[in-house]
């Protein structure tokens, strides 16, 4: 085989942890014939570190063929049948833009713009999305955060640390005595990474794989812990007991870093503040006991240096407060007591763990060194996951394994693009542009605000000034999931109140909007780069609400979706290769950004992101002319032009719509937290290092500082540099006195039986991401079909295929009170009885009849996660607003009769 060149590309696929990854990409005759792996990573500075090279894996090389597949949208097309009815008729670009630009017009004049929503997805992240977040921006479409309605929230960690965007990068795994894989399956879903666990295995790291199933992680570690599924909280905290239970916890990190200290009034179980001595006292002035002086003494606010004193874990105290004598205790006082519900011995028939298995990794994780564990997007998918992330991370500070190489607590490591030409995610702010503009600034500062603190101010702004939209609670009020929980709330026996009412509370407290407001209909949905139709739960139930409000559905791809194959117009987007792009670091676990090369010339007459942006706003601005609508009026009353749209999108001419190349450069050259160096040669590297969090929510919440070739440690601002937490307390917090948890019970982390979601039925759903595909980027490749039986197939455990009289292969059929929905079985003795194992991204069109298996999966709305107007219990485009989650499933199976 002989080739013409081969160019440097990056594969972009949204795979998260490990991306990304430099290709050689040979190309002959302008099609690329095949993809491989390189070694662009540098050499560590380590010399002990193992080499990262070569990093990519099936997915992102089998990509040469996905290019140019029958999956692929060639030409813009109109819907001609019913809506999935696959009727098509192919249109011009110009046809397309023209009647998608005049119904948004005639939209934006009579309905309103907010009844305009954007459904994005994860296929474009880095610069190419530039355009389209600029017309939207300009029309006043809010910006939709996607992170929840894909199960991958980490509310645990937003409690405990004030946001959830802690983590650190991979090669900690290198420096750890001890690595937990606990909610995670590194084998299927980070292949680029996973050489450093097993050499870290070498180097004599104990691995132990915590998980219901013997799942392909587990084969590979030193110990498995079959753990029931969804009882991880009691595991966690039982192991939390025997530590505090031993006194083999780190005292000094406790009293320093935590809200442990802190007292609490035994009376209404709300932290002691200064509120209880005087009228119009400070409810965030906390206290604790100082025994040293052996006086009441107030927590420091600006710092968590403690001085002199010593606050006082254990014992009761009596405070005089306005209220008369009051007693009080530390929350360390309460967690003691609270333990002795989890000893092993009552919490091993909960987890179906041992009591000496139980005791044995609660040593070993106190003694150990160094412990990092490896968690990735999993507790945010479980009804009660913010229990199992709160327990798991109090294990850790129990022990001091944070803010040292390879002592490190993963949750959601997040992305750092710090940008000045980015800003293009409008909740997400650049801090550094903001901060000279903004007068608030300086004032938060002589407050003892930490940049962090003044981020998530910007982040909550952007929300509660409708800029940033969560699309789950879109999806609730509009797409029907709100009424599918209501019906169902018979499935979280602990309601105190129906759900309908904590709805009501907390709208009315404005703890949350929605757009449109719930008695308003959407009337158009914009889908760029991702697909909602196979992505969210409760399919049948959004395709006959939501799909029957909307007079224009558009969606923008690379290849026939669910979504394109349910929407009006489809436009067809540039592929992996076809196209330039800038991501700043994608997420921090691998600290780099990097250059999307463009090897080939788009397909058919596909185009990039940022020319279909261009092009549409052009259009709507001549229709608007034509139309002599050269204006609409916002919801806050504010008159916008449609005139001037184009320039809008393009910095007054300066980039045109065939500059794809110099918006990209421009982006790298001014991203201001990776590696400088001349756009020609970025292009050639294509990888840059991080060296710096970025001025960003979504990264500055590591808060640490990034050498380029040393690991990246989170929270050492807090842990050095005594830094306070953007948390209430300004310490992590382990106790959240909001009322409503107050109400559930749950101010401390507890175990709590989950919802059956979709009825009671014996068997219970529970997922991953796949080895075979990075969502469904590759789910109907036929290379890797192969691979995986050729369709979508269920894991069903040997015990119950046998009760069920199920064979290996046989067609099944899942059911609940939903619907139903039929694969292949496959019947593994690795599969914990009671349990089925569906790896998620299947599309909907593998599924006999469009039956998606997420249609059985109601995602009962948690009222927890409502909760609002509690210092960092805001709702940001990350967290703190509802999420979709699916491991509570339930559901039962039987064979088809063929
Ligand atoms: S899909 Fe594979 S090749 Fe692409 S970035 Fe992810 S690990 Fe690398």
């Amino acid at each position: 085989m002989d080739w013409d060149r081969v160019v440097k590309v990056t594969c972009h696929t949204n795979c998260a942890y490990q991306k990304p990854c430099i290709l050689n990409c040979y190309v002959k005759d302008g099609v690329i014939i095949r993809l491989e792996q390189s070694s662009a990573h540098p050499p560590s500075k380590d010399p002990d570190l193992p080499d990262w090279n070569p990093r990519g894996c099936q997915k992102g090389l089998i990509s040469a063929l996905r290019t140019y597949d029958a999956c692929r949208i060639l030409y813009p097309f109109k819907r001609v049948g019913e809506r999935g009815e696959g009727k098509w008729q192919r249109v011009s670009w110009d046809e397309a833009l023209n009647e998608i630009a005049d119904t948004l017009i005639q939209v934006l004049s009579t309905e309103g713009v907010d009844t305009i929503v954007r459904l994005r997805g994860s296929g474009t992240l880095g610069s190419e999305s530039v355009g389209f977040e600029a017309l939207m921006g300009a029309l006043g479409v809010p910006y939709d955060s996607i992170q929840t309605d894909t199960g991958d929230e980490h509310m645990g960690a937003a409690l405990v640390f004030g946001q959830p965007f802690v983590g650190g990068s991979v090669d900690n795994w290198w420096y750890a005595d001890l690595v937990l894989i606990w909610g995670g399956n590194p084998a299927y879903t980070n292949i680029s990474n996973y050489h450093l666990l097993t050499e870290a295995r070498y180097n004599g790291t104990r691995m132990v794989c915590i998980t219901p199933d013997y799942n392909p992680s587990a084969i590979h570690a030193d110990l498995w812990i079959p753990v029931n599924v969804g009882t991880d909280t009691a595991l966690a905290l039982a192991m939390a007991q025997v530590i505090v239970d031993e006194r083999l916890y780190r005292e000094d990190f406790l009293q320093e870093q935590t809200d442990l200290p802190l007292l609490v009034r035994m009376d209404t179980r709300k932290f002691l503040r200064e509120g209880d001595f005087k009228r119009g006292g400070r409810d965030d002035i906390y206290f604790f006991w100082d025994s040293r002086s052996d006086q009441l003494t107030e927590a420091p606010r600006l710092s968590l240096r403690l001085g002199n004193a010593v606050p006082a874990m254990e014992g009761t105290y009596t405070v005089m407060t306005s209220d008369g004598p009051v007693q009080v205790q530390p929350v360390f006082e309460r967690l003691k007591t609270h333990l002795q519900d989890y000893t092993p011995e009552k919490v091993s028939s909960i987890t179906g763990v041992s009591p000496s298995v139980i005791r044995t990794l609660a040593r070993d994780i106190a003694r150990a060194r160094t412990v990092t564990n490896v968690s990735t997007y999993n507790w945010g998918k479980f009804y009660h996951g913010h229990e199992i992330e709160r327990a798991i991370i109090l294990l850790f500070a129990l022990c001091g394994h944070m803010g040292k190489k390879g002592a490190v607590y993963n949750a959601y490591t997040g992305n750092a693009a710090d940008s000045l030409a980015g800003g293009q995610i409008p909740g997400v702010l650049v801090l550094r542009a903001s901060a000279s503009a903004d007068p608030r600034y300086a004032q938060w500062k002589s407050q003892g605000y930490t940049d962090e603190m003044i981020m998530m101010e910007y982040a909550w702004e952007a929300v509660a000034q409708e800029r940033v939209m969560p699309s789950c609670v879109f999806h609730y009020f509009h797409s029907g999931l709100l009424e599918l929980s209501q019906q169902h709330n018979s499935w979280d026996p602990s309601l105190k109140r129906p759900l309908a009412a904590y709805v009501k509370e907390a709208m009315d407290k404005g703890w949350h909007k929605v757009r449109p407001a719930p008695d308003k209909a959407p009337s158009v949905a914009i889908q760029f780069g991702g697909s909602f139709l196979r992505r969210c739960k409760g399919t049948e139930q959004i395709l006959k609400t939501l799909l029957p409000k909307l007079k224009l559905l558009v969606t923008a791809d690379i290849r026939w979706t669910a979504t394109a194959l349910y929407s009006d117009y489809v436009l067809p987007a540039a592929g992996w290769y076809e196209k330039f792009s800038f991501y700043g670091p994608q997420k921090v676990d691998y600290p780099y950004g990097f250059v999307v090369n463009k090897a080939v010339e788009p397909v058919g007459e596909s185009k990039g992101e940022w020319e279909i942006a261009c092009l549409l706003a052009r259009k709507i601005e001549e229709r608007a002319q034509a139309r002599g609508v050269l204006s609409f009026t916002d919801p806050a009353g504010n008159s916008r032009r449609l005139d001037n749209l184009y320039d809008r999108v393009t910095s007054n001419g300066v980039y045109t719509e065939d500059d794809e190349e110099g918006v990209t450069r421009d982006y790298y050259l001014n991203t201001t937290n990776v590696e400088q160096m001349s756009w020609e040669e970025a292009k050639e590297k294509g990888l840059v290092a991080a060296t710096g969090l970025g001025l960003t929510t979504r990264g500055i919440g590591n808060a640490c500082d990034v050498t380029p070739g040393e690991p990246l440690v989170p929270l050492t601002w807090h842990i050095e540099r005594k830094e306070p937490y953007p948390t209430q307390t300004r310490r992590m917090q382990f106790y959240t006195d909001h009322d409503w948890y107050l109400e559930f019970g749950e101010e401390l982390p507890v175990q709590k039986d989950d919802p059956k979601a979709g009825g009671d039925y014996p068997l219970r759903i529970t997922g991953g991401h796949a080895r075979w595909s990075i969502h469904s980027s590759q789910v109907d490749d036929p290379i890797l079909l192969r691979l995986q039986r050729g369709e979508p197939l269920i894991f069903v455990s040997s015990e119950d295929a046998g009760s069920r009289g199920i064979e290996d292969g046989d067609r099944i059929e899942a059911y609940n009170d939903l619907t139903s929905f039929q694969a292949a079985a496959a019947v593994s003795p690795a599969v914990r009885t009671g349990q089925l194992i569906i790896y998620h991204a299947w599309e909907n069109f593998q599924f006999r009849g469009w039956k998606h298996f997420k249609g059985v999966m109601p995602s009962p709305l948690n009222p927890l996660e409502l909760a609002g107007g509690y210092y960092h219990l805001q709702s940001s485009s990350d967290s703190f607003h509802p999420g979709f989650s699916d491991r509570d499933t339930r559901a039962e199976v039987r064979k088809v009769r063929q």
